[in-house]
């Protein structure tokens, strides 16, 4: 709210929720940051499906270059990740703690920290009937999404979601972040609409960053009358 309507809302008598019109919490005026959104597997990591053995995990070529400048630049970055390999029964959930420490230990040897890594270990049609349900958090939903947003702060209008398949650019778009898809040959269906359209397309994680930066960095706003 605009001062100018602050002081319009306290103008009649002084009431605590007037006064909180006016002195709004010190928290809420703080920017909320952009983050970096990313699916793991064929996008994060190479993909090999329904995999939780921690030494065969690898990460994506251009992966460690790509998110080195980003962390670099500030972005916290957090694993947007669906695992329907619990749902069928075909690992445990527990299963997905090794995997994330194995993924976050690899990426920490490059000086590389994860902000956060969520998953979805539901399916409808999966064969655990505690997991065998429809949810929010299964992209192309955007649940998780929303979720990592309102735990960690995070500006959703400035973030990026990067994946290899269209459900990861649906996810993202319904969350209300850019979109990038990485075009590895991992999408095979292209059932393209507006609401699964990616913003960029590029060939890794490298490429990836670069135009994210090019593009942020673009969108600083200058001061009238400043010369750049
Ligand atoms: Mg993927
Ligand atoms: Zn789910």
């Amino acid at each position: 709210m605009a001062l100018g309507d602050r002081l319009l809302a306290i103008s009649g008598s002084p009431t605590s929720q007037n006064l909180t019109l006016l002195f709004p919490p010190l928290s809420s005026l703080l920017p909320m940051p952009p983050a970096i959104f990313l699916d793991k597997d064929g996008t994060l990591i190479e993909d090999v499906p329904y995999n939780v053995d921690p030494d065969r995990i690898r990460l994506t070529a251009g992966a460690i270059a790509g998110l080195q400048q980003l962390h670099q630049a500030g972005y916290p970055l957090i694993i947007i990740s669906n695992q329907a390999g619990v749902a069928r029964g075909y690992f445990a959930e527990a299963a997905l703690l090794g995997v994330q420490q194995r993924v976050r230990g690899l990426l920490m040897e490059a000086g590389i920290p994860l902000a956060g890594f969520y998953y979805c270990p539901h399916h409808p049609a999966g064969s655990l009937p505690q997991y065998a349900i429809p949810c929010d958090c299964r992209k192309p939903r955007p649940g998780l999404l929303l979720q990592a947003a309102r735990e960690q702060a995070i500006d959703l209008q400035r973030s990026w979601f990067i994946g290899d398949i269209l459900h990861d650019v649906e996810a993202g778009r319904a969350a209300g972040c850019r979109t990038i898809l990485l075009d590895n040959g991992n999408e095979t269906e292209w059932e393209l609409s507006y609401r699964r359209l990616p913003h960029h397309v590029v060939k890794d994680l490298s490429e990836a960053a670069e135009v994210i930066l090019a593009i942020d960095r673009r969108s600083i706003p200058t001061i009238p009358g400043v010369p750049q």
